[in-house]
């Protein structure tokens, strides 16, 4: 038998539809993707991006205040037991993201800890294909698959990863060979303020190295890191090279100026990339249409239908706007609602 509806990804969005078809008695199954070193190096393991931050300020509902007690009780003594212990009061990402899922879990949701690798819409009901090589048929699908963190792509910096390259510092700032050391983190969005001002907990100070002479992180994140005293920001700057050895790893990076000046040399044992973001949209393999930036287009206003009738998009995996949280999961609840009027409409 045909599922009635098959979620695909783990964020935000991911849960939220899972928890409104779920309470709407159509027995969702979630794929949350596949735990892999792929995965890993990608930034795209079970529970989205969210579960790769710290502290979130802005997801209504958890304002300052100590949540242990409720966490204890929502939560299960093994999830609880691995996830960092936030130094903030509030909500970290990764506790967020497991209180998502458990929520969904408690109405019922399916949930297959694997990929899906591709996709057939040619015909109904839709066939999915997870990375274990089984095969999962479905009368509406909904696409929230997010999106992943983008490298320059530069030799020395592929050279690197692993070794002192990174794009994430929550998950690999505390490691020996970034502590009490310089580090340097490039972008000028939310991220990588957010990655700066994180890395400070542990370098001996973090150059935030932006290409123009403003940053595009949202105000009060920006006063953040201009009055940090561990963050130096070297404007107009982008990287030329990511400098190192065998035996050390990164050992510094060269940095041009997109303001004219000479080039400039600084020590670091530490990059992390904060440059934006793509939408994990290949395993689509053009079977859904996408935008030039290749997100998935939604094809009516207001709505989260796709260029395929049945298939549904929600996220930031359809979205190259907001790219929030509470937008990606608004956009979930609405894909989860168009799923249902669209199964009611078949009879399905
Ligand atoms: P994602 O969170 O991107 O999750 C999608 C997940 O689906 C993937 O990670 C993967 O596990 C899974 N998946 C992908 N492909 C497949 C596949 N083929 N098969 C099965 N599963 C798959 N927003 C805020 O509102 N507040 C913040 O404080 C905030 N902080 C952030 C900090 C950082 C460092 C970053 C990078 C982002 C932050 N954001 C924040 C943005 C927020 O994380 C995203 O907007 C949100 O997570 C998007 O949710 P999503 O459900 O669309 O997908
Ligand atoms: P972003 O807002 O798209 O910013 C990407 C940054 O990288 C920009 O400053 C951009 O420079 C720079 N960049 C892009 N390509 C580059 C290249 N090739 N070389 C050098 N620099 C390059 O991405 P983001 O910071 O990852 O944020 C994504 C979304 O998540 C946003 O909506 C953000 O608000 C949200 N988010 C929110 C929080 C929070 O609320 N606490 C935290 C993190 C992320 P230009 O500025 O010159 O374009």
């Amino acid at each position: 038998m045909p599922e009635k509806v098959i979620i695909i990804g783990s964020g935000p969005a991911g849960w939220a539809s899972a928890i409104y078809t779920a309470r709407a008695a159509l027995k969702p199954v979630l794929f949350e993707g596949a735990i892999t070193e792929e995965n890993r190096l990608a930034g795209t393991l079970p529970l989205g991006q969210l579960a790769l931050t710290t502290e979130i300020e802005n997801y209504p509902g958890y304002p300052a205040g100590d949540l242990t007690a409720f966490l204890e009780s929502a939560l299960p003594e093994d999830k609880r037991r691995f996830m960092a212990p936030h130094n903030r009061e509030g909500v970290s990402g990764p506790e967020l993201m497991e209180l998502m899922r458990q929520q969904a879990q408690n109405f019922g949701t399916r949930t297959i800890t694997e990929d899906i690798v591709d996709v057939d819409f040619s015909a109904r009901p839709f066939r999915l294909t997870a990375s274990d090589g089984n095969v999962y048929e479905s009368h509406t699908v909904i696409v929230a698959t997010g999106a992943k963190a983008n490298y320059l792509g530069l030799p020395s910096e592929e050279q690197y990863k692993n070794r002192g390259v990174s794009a994430c510092a929550v998950c690999d700032g505390a490691l020996p060979r970034f502590r009490n050391k310089p580090l340097a983190v490039f972008g000028g969005g939310d991220s990588a303020v957010e990655e700066a001002d994180y890395l400070t907990k542990f370098a001996s100070k973090v150059y935030l190295v932006h290409r123009r002479n403003e940053l595009r992180a949202s105000k009060i994140m920006a006063e953040r890191a201009m009055n940090h005293p561990k963050i130096e920001i070297l404007w107009s700057r982008t990287l030329l090279e990511v400098l190192g050895n065998d035996k050390d790893g990164v050992t510094g990076v060269r940095l041009a100026s997109t303001a004219g000046e000479p080039e400039l040399v600084k020590d670091v044992t530490g990059v992390f990339m904060a440059i934006g973001h793509t939408p994990n949209t290949a395993f689509l393999k053009g079977r859904l249409e996408l935008t030039e930036k290749k997100y998935i287009k939604w094809t009516t206003p207001a709505r989260t239908y796709t260029s395929v009738d049945g298939v549904f998009a929600a996220g930031d995996v359809a979205d190259d706007y907001y790219r929030q949280a509470i937008t990606a999961a608004g956009s979930g609840c609405m894909a989860a609602l168009d799923a249902e009027r669209w199964l009611a409409a078949k009879g399905l």
